[in-house]
């Protein structure tokens, strides 16, 4: 794993600190090993305190260093690869971890949480979050058990560690003279998605509602109506740069144009259901060219069969 790797190229801090500036390439996953087109993992200074840790084939995280303390948010998929990430901060500063921030309810982005809460930090967690990170937490581990092995990962060694503080809308963290601004603009990938800006680093971190050229998991949203607004509403921000939970760093226009990619793919699956088109012609027939090259169009029969549940009965069986 990653850790291994770090710590051989972490002998002086003032070679670290070059190599973090223009990203250290991390040791790629076995699943990464697998995908010959899956760069390695990477950890990319974005400011002088803000780091994006990006891991193509698994789940991103970032940290904000101050004299204070550090902020993180997301901690991989695992206790293992969380302790690797906590490594790696604190090769950068023995500052203590003061608040940890769960973006979404999905297991590859808490389910690192155990080595954070060992360090004393606060967890936050916006409160729909923190009610789906318990309701469904046997599904988030079943459905991840397979991963784990192919990572030589034991699923026993996950703990459920829930937030320590919640919030509705908004909340605002104030550490080493910076202000962190957590935002929940209602559900879009699904309830509880939280979007973080530092506006000091004109940055935002955004949760699963996106990612660049990807074609999103579908099972969750109440409304991709709501989504592709939430996007929208996203890609008119104020800031120069988009730090997702999953692929690389993107802009605000590759946030509308996965707004775009939404409302033509609900459109169309829409219409065949309108047309009376039943979900198995509907797999075999809308093939949807344009976006074959997108990450993920592997998983778009599973996606047309979410859409349809959603517009059929309104259900998100995922989530009962
Ligand atoms: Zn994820």
């Amino acid at each position: 794993m990653a850790t291994k790797a770090f710590s051989a190229i972490a002998g002086a801090v003032t070679a670290l600190a070059l190599a973090l500036a223009v990203g250290i390439p991390l040791t790629p996953t076995p699943a990464a090993a697998q995908n010959r087109t899956a760069p390695p993992a990477e950890l990319k200074q974005i400011t002088n305190d803000l780091y994006f840790f990006y891991e193509f084939t698994g789940s991103n995280a970032v940290f904000m260093v101050t004299d204070e303390g550090v902020l993180v948010i997301d901690t991989r998929t695992h206790p293992r690869p969380g302790q690797a990430l906590l490594d790696m901060i604190r090769k950068i500063t023995d500052k203590p971890i003061k608040w940890v921030i769960n973006s979404h309810f999905h297991g590859d982005h808490h389910f690192g949480n155990a080595p954070f809460k060992a360090t004393g930090a606060t967890f936050v967690a916006q409160a729909e979050t923190a009610r789906l990170m318990q309701h469904v937490q046997a599904k988030e581990m079943a459905r991840r058990i397979d991963g784990f092995k192919n990572q030589g990962l034991d699923p026993n060694e996950v703990k459920l560690v829930l937030p320590d503080v919640t919030f509705d809308t908004n909340m605002t963290i104030k550490l080493g003279g910076r202000e962190v601004r957590l935002m929940y603009f209602g559900p879009g990938q699904q309830a509880g998605d939280t979007f973080i800006a530092f506006p000091h680093a004109r940055a935002l971190f955004t949760p699963g509602a996106f990612g660049k050229r990807s074609m999103p998991n579908m099972a969750f949203t109440p409304s991709v109506d709501s989504w592709v607004k939430l996007l929208e509403q996203v890609a008119a921000m104020d800031v120069d740069r988009i730090l997702p939970a999953h692929g690389d760093v993107a802009t605000r226009a590759d946030v509308k144009e996965l707004a775009a990619m939404l409302a033509d793919e609900y459109a169309i699956v829409k219409d065949a259901v309108a047309k009376g088109m039943n979900v198995d012609d509907a797999v075999k027939t809308l093939t949807f060219p344009q976006y074959k090259d997108w990450r993920n169009y592997n998983r778009l029969a599973g996606e047309i069969r979410a859409l349809y549940e959603l517009i059929q009965t309104g259900k998100r069986s995922y989530l009962d």
